[in-house]
């Protein structure tokens, strides 16, 4: 009897993720951490934004961030729920193959990936399936999509507007480019600055 067929793949699901990164060579670091995250396993790059270098935010008494965002299309999972914890699984995998070490929240870190927006769903997952391992702590909002702080912080926006600038992310009552005009008003030019474009390899000055 011939094999089963395939079931037909599901339509990969666009999520966004921002990148962070303000402990040692933070720009090379981010080059190779959006080629992880192309390397995912069923995942396609779309589209990653200009570098910015940004004032940091919460602990202001740190070195300068340097921080963008990527478009990637993942899997979609059985239902947006684990689909997007098996991308946060993954992403914090990454964060500890780079060598991320535990310093609490808003601080210094060799690299941060959040996960902004996982298509149109909106997510919150108070605790992981048994067998999902991820770090302690913070277990009382393990994941959130979109990600609650992405339209207050201008180093998010200001990279998710030049890849999404009319998205409407689900829950927000303004697109991406308005927000980031709102935060750019309220933190000041001078929060953050583009200092590359991604030519496929690496952001070139
Ligand atoms: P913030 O989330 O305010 O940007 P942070 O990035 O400094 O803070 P971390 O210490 O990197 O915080 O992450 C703490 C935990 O936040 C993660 O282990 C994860 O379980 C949880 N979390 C909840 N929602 C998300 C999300 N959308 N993306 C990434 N992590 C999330
Ligand atoms: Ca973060
Ligand atoms: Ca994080």
């Amino acid at each position: 009897m011939a094999a089963p067929a395939d079931p037909a793949p599901r339509t990969p699901v666009r999520a966004y993720v921002g990148l962070g990164a303000n402990v040692g060579d933070a720009r090379r670091t981010l080059v190779a951490a959006v080629h992880a995250l192309a390397a995912l396993p069923g995942a396609r790059l779309v589209a990653v934004s200009r570098l910015y270098v940004t004032r940091p935010v919460g602990v202001a008494d740190q070195p300068e961030f340097h921080n963008a965002v990527v478009a990637l299309d993942v899997p979609a999972g059985p239902d947006p729920e684990r689909g997007a914890l098996a991308l946060l699984v993954a992403l914090k995998g990454i964060e500890r193959a780079f060598g991320r070490q535990r310093r609490g929240r808003w601080g210094p870190r060799e690299l941060d990936l959040d996960l902004l927006l996982f298509g149109d769903a909106r997510i919150s997952v108070e605790r992981p399936p048994d067998g999902v391992s991820l770090d302690a702590g913070h277990r009382d909002r393990l994941l959130v999509v979109p990600h609650p702080d992405a339209n207050d912080r201008l180093f998010v926006l200001a990279p998710l507007a030049d890849l999404a600038p009319d998205l409407v992310p689900a829950g927000w009552d303004e697109a991406v480019a308005m927000a980031r005009d709102r935060r750019l008003v309220a933190e000041g030019p001078g929060a953050v600055q583009v200092v590359g474009e991604w030519d496929g390899e690496g952001w070139r000055v």
